[in-house]
Parts: structure tokens; sequence; C-alpha cells
């Protein structure tokens, strides 16, 4: 029962992974750190360690 609610079902925040680019939907995990995630998953979290122009040469 939320006014703001207009029937929505993606009411949800999302925002592309850094590493990936893919869309991450909010999920209630993240509820308290949405602003500082970054990554779809851990692996692409771990893959930002790599760096790009390791693959480059
Ligand atoms: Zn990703």
């Amino acid at each position: 029962m939320t006014p703001s609610f207009k029937g929505n079902k993606q009411h949800l925040p999302s925002k592309p992974c850094a590493v990936c680019g893919r869309d991450m939907t909010w999920r209630k995990a993240w509820a308290k750190n949405w602003d500082s995630v970054l990554y779809c998953s851990e692996a692409c979290r771990q893959r930002k360690h790599e760096a790009p122009e390791r693959r480059a040469a």
C-alpha cells in the first residue's frame, strides 16, 4: 500500500556493473551498501584487479 507505487514491477534501482557493464538490479542484500556496490558478482569484483592492459600485449 505505497502511494508512490504505480503498479510498476521494475521499481527497483539498477546500475551497470563496473566490469562487465551488465545491469545490476537492486538486491535486498545490497540495501545497506547499494552506493558502494560496483560489481554484479564476486567474479567481476575480482576481475577489477586484473589490469586490462595486461591482456593487450
Ligand atoms: Zn559484472
